[in-house]
């Protein structure tokens, strides 16, 4: 029998604390509440960083958190861990996902997280042992840090052949929050789908079948500001799994998109555009990109519609502009890929809440608040929309493939039609054209006037210029001043 993602989600947390004594907390905000160095909450360990660094108890409040379990609701969308530019291209990075974590706060350790990672996914969830590989790191000259021959050892003892032990480097097995904060050594579940095979060389390769479904990182450094690694005052394990990933292997399906946590969304969007069904072709296979604009549409509306439950609204600052340049995104799709009518990323809302508000019930306390942003941000850019297509379109096709787009361009598109930079280059990429960013950096410019240090410009005067995060960093670095009467914008 197939078991539903709430099952899944539900054995994990069961797991944790019914076997191993773990604390069930419930998920923080998406939108962080205190942490100024984070756009979105990008990690279950996010909540707990104060822990980890030794400047909060694990006890504090009376609770005994020294060993804790959640489902936590993540955004992977700007900031150090950014996926957005992989959503609809591949069929396992999304920008919101839940992530089933685990945590010792100065309790267990290594040995106990490996353990408690191996019986679970093998005995519980019944995964074959023969489709798992696991990952170790290797060390690093210029840290001057040792392999972490510990933890090979302790996957050797736990059965797992050493040609499916293998070592890996800083990018893939030293996590970090970003750039500062709590950081260490991490070992990660792969799957193969296929199985049997020699994957030793495909792990950690986008396009092979080989995934990576979990990370148990051992949180011993603090990254300070000169980049250097402090030992944190207690070691902890930090385990992490994507919960649709996980999905997908229990349902005996080869995307996320076919599991239950989505086909309903791509249902609804079949339904709400009258486009041909989805049928899961990437890459070059779906030439029309219809398919990926299903994927990006599904994906687009549960991130909305958690985020702005959490309180996040689109807006031309910093987490409020990654909003809105996923609400055009989606739009952009739904208009000229699925050829949707408006309206349609607003009706998925409540589709995302029949799938996740039983486990985050905060969805469901303004429905229609999430509806109406999202309706208000797509009106506004359909305004617009029309046109910047055909005067893209226009200019893409008197390029050669392989050529570059003219910064004026890029920039008016963003200036003129209200298309955020990466949904141009989005477009752009479909006709195997780039963007001269050098020369949108200089339109860029020029339009601010931002000549001079230490001017002043009363942005208030500019009806047509908006402020992005981006925007602000120039002007400030710029030493430019504003003033805080932000214009009013059209669009
Ligand atoms: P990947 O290498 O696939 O990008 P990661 O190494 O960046 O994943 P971690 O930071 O280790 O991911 O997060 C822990 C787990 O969360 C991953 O093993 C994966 O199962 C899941 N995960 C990470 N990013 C995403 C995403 N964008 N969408 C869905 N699941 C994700
Ligand atoms: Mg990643
Ligand atoms: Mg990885
Ligand atoms: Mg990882």
């Amino acid at each position: 029998t197939v078991q539903s993602a709430n099952e899944i989600r539900q054995t994990f947390i069961e797991y944790f604390r019914d076997q191993h004594g773990h604390t069930v907390v419930p998920s923080a905000s998406v939108i962080p509440q205190q942490d100024r160095t984070l756009l979105f909450t990008n990690a279950g360990m996010n909540q707990f960083k104060d822990i980890f660094q030794g400047t909060n108890h694990p006890h504090a409040e009376g609770a005994n958190h020294q060993r804790v379990v959640n489902s936590q609701k993540c955004i992977r969308a700007g900031g150090k861990h950014n996926d957005l530019d992989d959503v609809g291209r591949d069929v396992h990075h999304h920008t919101f996902f839940e992530m089933l974590g685990n945590w010792s706060f100065g309790d267990y350790f290594k040995r106990e997280a490996c353990c408690m990672a191996w019986d679970l996914l093998t005995r519980v969830y019944g995964i074959p042992k023969d489709q798992l590989y696991v990952t170790y790191f290797k060390g690093d000259l210029l840290l001057n840090l040792q392999a972490d021959t510990e933890c090979r050892d302790i996957w050797i003892e736990l059965g797992v052949p050493p040609e499916r032990v293998l070592p890996s480097g800083m990018a893939d097995n030293f996590w970090e929050m970003g750039g500062i904060g709590p950081c260490g050594p991490c070992s990660e579940i792969h799957y193969d789908r296929h199985g049997n095979r020699d994957a030793s060389k495909l792990v950690n390769d986008p396009c092979s079948d080989v995934l990576e479904v979990w990370n148990l990182v051992f949180m011993e450094y603090n990254r300070q500001t000169d980049g250097s690694l402090k030992l944190l005052p207690q070691q902890h394990v930090d385990a992490g799994m994507g919960l649709e990933r996980l999905v997908a292997i229990l349902q005996g399906v080869e995307s996320n998109y076919e599991t239950d946590l989505f086909l309903p969304l791509l249902k609804a969007i079949e339904n709400g555009s009258g486009s041909r069904p989805y049928s899961g072709l990437t890459g070059a296979l779906d030439s029309d990109y219809i398919d990926t604009a299903y994927r990006v549409v599904a994906d687009h509306a549960r991130m909305l519609t958690v985020a702005i439950a959490d309180g996040g609204q689109p807006d031309y600052f910093k987490r409020g502009y990654v909003l809105k340049r996923v609400v055009r995104r989606a739009v952009r799709y739904a208009t000229e890929k699925l050829h949707a009518p408006p309206g349609l990323l607003a009706s998925l809302v409540p589709v995302v809440i029949d799938s996740l508000g039983s486990m985050y019930p905060e969805l469901r306390q303004d429905p229609q608040h999430i509806m109406d942003i999202i309706s208000a941000e797509e009106h506004q850019f359909l305004k617009t929309l029309k046109k910047g297509q055909k005067f893209l379109s226009k200019s893409l096709s008197k390029l050669p493939a392989g050529s570059k787009l003219s910064g004026d361009v890029a920039w008016k598109m963003y200036d003129g039609y209200g298309f955020p930079l990466d949904l141009t280059t989005l477009v752009a990429e479909e006709h195997g054209i780039q963007i001269d960013m050098e020369g949108y950096e200089g339109a860029r410019l020029k339009a601010y006037e931002v000549t001079s240090q230490g001017g002043m410009k009363n942005l208030g005067q500019l009806p047509r210029i908006r402020l992005d995060a981006i925007d602000l960093s120039i002007l400030q670095r710029k030493k430019v001043k504003f003033t805080n009467d932000s214009p009013k914008y059209d669009y």
